[in-house]
């Protein structure tokens, strides 16, 4: 491609608004454009390496087994009606009506659509398994859309269903398609960790996220040092090996803790460590007020709350429902004397404080000498908390650290749910209607785009792995106004291409300072320079990656592409 016959937009100057790496390159390269918040076009650069991303993801889903589909991005209402998510799936979801005032969704994802299309033409068990999927533009109204293509509202993804009569035939597509995302971002070329992200289940057995390791990812993962342990921090379970002190256990004692409101300030007005305190705080379990209990250097997790009680809705209490549960206020909260009515739930590490501080229901009081089984009755004592490192890992070898991460695909056994609300059968061997059992598969294609800019690039551009460049090869005269160099340019242009090298051809009229930091903003794998010594039909040769660069005759130049670029 010519450049002067693309649209190559580079800027300069960092796009203000643009916090992250692959939010400020994309644009400054020219690959993509802000419509509105959270909206953008791929302009031509853009749309190759989406492209690369979508045929790589294509294949390995071909290998899978999975077969393509399109579905509208636009659906009637009632399907979401159906399946209860018109109701429950918020403002997220965005919505729309026609002419006649009959409402619509733009889709956010299609469990809806794909279980209609396969209820209505699958009857029998000899029709399964089967697993669609599709490449396709999502609508999701984000609360924060930021970060460019990694959180946008308009965005490209690869979702799949599959379509079982027994949970082994969900059990091994699963682990097929596990196997073709962990190939999928391999090739890509990104470092990612594939992490539990199912809350009870230890194994993960129903739900893996794939996660692309970077400073900026929203998500926290809790990983190993020793062993292939990753999970979701959110959901990471805790093992619980925690020891009890030795030491006597004395009476109940109550002190004046004037103005100390934290933890960190009650423990160290008392001299005593954080581990010997315990926080006490009131949530709101859908409509059930409870109090939970951790240990003072531990966090509570609501997502376990919200898991131990199946909850739809956990929220922390406030102040006025606290006084209206308990009479107290919320900064002085205790488990000592509270109504007997009220359920208290503790995590597991709060079971071993010996002698320890808790709050006294009274504003600058606490109690000195608390001893948990002694002094209150917990309904339940089970893994409440978030694990932190240095934690053992859940699987007993090693311990946890964590790192960040950008959710890039995300694989999830479904079950019954949508078969069951929206009357998915299929008849069995013994001619029974059934409800399919299903699993659906997303990759986020266009946040996959963003999240390898963020892992290849340097202070002066993109360093695109070869995998998804969209062009594998850079030609640049220096001059060319030089008939010499322009001439030698085009011929290596068309020759390279010829050989079978994609290939951007900047024939623009510009400095080439300009053209080189372009090139190098671009990012394209290799970059040949046509300068003075095209006369003696001598190229320069750089490679993005490490800098190195070469002059190379004209003669050799193929050879030595072919030798070193993987086509
Ligand atoms: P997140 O927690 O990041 O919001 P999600 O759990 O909502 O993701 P899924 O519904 O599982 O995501 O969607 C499948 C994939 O689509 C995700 O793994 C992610 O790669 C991508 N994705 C989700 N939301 C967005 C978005 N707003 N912009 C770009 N990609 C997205
Ligand atoms: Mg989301």
């Amino acid at each position: 491609m010519k450049q002067s016959m693309t649209l190559i937009p580079t800027l300069r100057e960092v796009p203000a608004d643009a916090e992250v790496k692959s939010h400020q390159l994309l644009i400054r390269a020219g690959y993509i454009r802000q419509n509105t918040s959270g909206i953008y076009s791929f302009l031509p650069l853009g749309k190759k390496v989406l492209k690369k991303v979508e045929d790589i993801v294509r294949e390995e889903m071909d290998n899978a087994g999975a077969a393509e589909l399109l579905m509208p991005a636009m659906q009637a209402a009632e399907l979401w009606q159906e399946s209860g998510r018109w109701y429950s799936y918020g403002p997220e979801l965005m919505r729309l009506k026609d002419r006649h005032n009959r409402e619509f969704a733009l889709g956010a994802t299609h469990e809806e659509v794909i279980t209609t299309i396969v209820r209505d033409e699958i009857k029998s068990y000899k029709k399964l398994p089967l697993t669609l999927y599709q490449i396709q533009t999502k609508f999701r109204d984000e609360k924060r859309p930021r970060f460019g293509l990694l959180r946008g509202r308009e965005f490209l993804m690869k979702d799949a269903y599959s379509f079982h009569a027994s949970q082994e035939s969900l059990d091994e597509v699963y682990n097929i398609m596990f196997t073709a995302y962990s190939n999928i971002f391999t090739r890509l070329g990104l470092d990612f960790r594939a992490v539990i992200a199912d809350s009870g289940a230890m194994g993960g057995k129903d739900t893996h996220e794939f996660m692309v390791l970077s400073e900026i990812g929203e998500d926290t993962v809790a990983y190993s040092t020793k062993s292939g342990f990753a999970a979701n921090v959110e959901m990471a379970p805790v093992m619980a090996n925690y020891e009890r002190k030795t030491e006597q256990i004395k009476d109940l004692e109550k002190i004046a803790t004037p103005n100390q409101k934290t933890i960190e300030e009650v423990a160290d007005f008392l001299d005593v460590s954080s581990s010997d305190c315990i926080k006490t705080l009131g949530f709101k379990v859908d409509d059930k007020f409870v109090v939970v209990l951790v240990r003072g250097d531990h966090e509570i997790n609501d997502i376990k709350i919200k898991n131990l009680y199946q909850a739809s809705v956990v929220d922390l209490a406030s102040p006025q429902e606290v006084k209206e549960q308990l009479g107290c206020p919320i900064g002085s909260l205790g488990p000592i004397n509270l109504p007997t009515s009220v359920e208290i739930v503790a995590d597991a590490a709060v079971e071993y404080i010996v002698n320890g501080v808790a709050g006294a229901n009274e504003e600058g009081f606490h109690y000195k000498n608390v001893n948990p089984s002694r002094d209150f009755n917990i309904s339940q004592y089970c893994d409440l908390r978030f694990i932190k490192e240095g934690d053992m890992s859940p699987d007993g070898e090693g311990v946890i650290q964590f790192a960040k991460g950008i959710e890039v695909g995300h694989i999830f056994k479904l079950g019954k749910r949508y078969s069951e609300a929206m009357g998915a059968t299929y008849l069995d061997e013994n001619g029974r209607a059934q409800h399919m059992i299903m699993g659906c598969y997303g990759i986020g294609v266009s946040r996959v785009m963003a999240a390898i800019v963020e892992q290849f690039h340097d202070d002066n551009g993109i360093v695109w792995p070869d995998a998804v460049t969209p062009y594998q090869v850079h030609v640049i005269p220096v001059n060319a106004k030089n008939d010499v160099q322009a001439g030698l340019a085009e011929k290596l242009y068309g020759e390279l291409k010829d050989a079978g090298f994609s290939v951007l051809y900047d024939d623009r009229q510009e400095r080439p300072g300009v053209k080189f930091a372009d090139s190098d903003l671009i990012g394209l794998p290799v970059r040949i320079t046509v300068g003075k010594k095209a006369e003696e039909n001598v190229v320069e040769l750089k490679w993005r990656k490490t800098g190195d660069m070469e002059e190379i005759s004209v003669e050799q130049l193929i050879q030595t592409l072919r030798r070193n670029i993987v086509q």
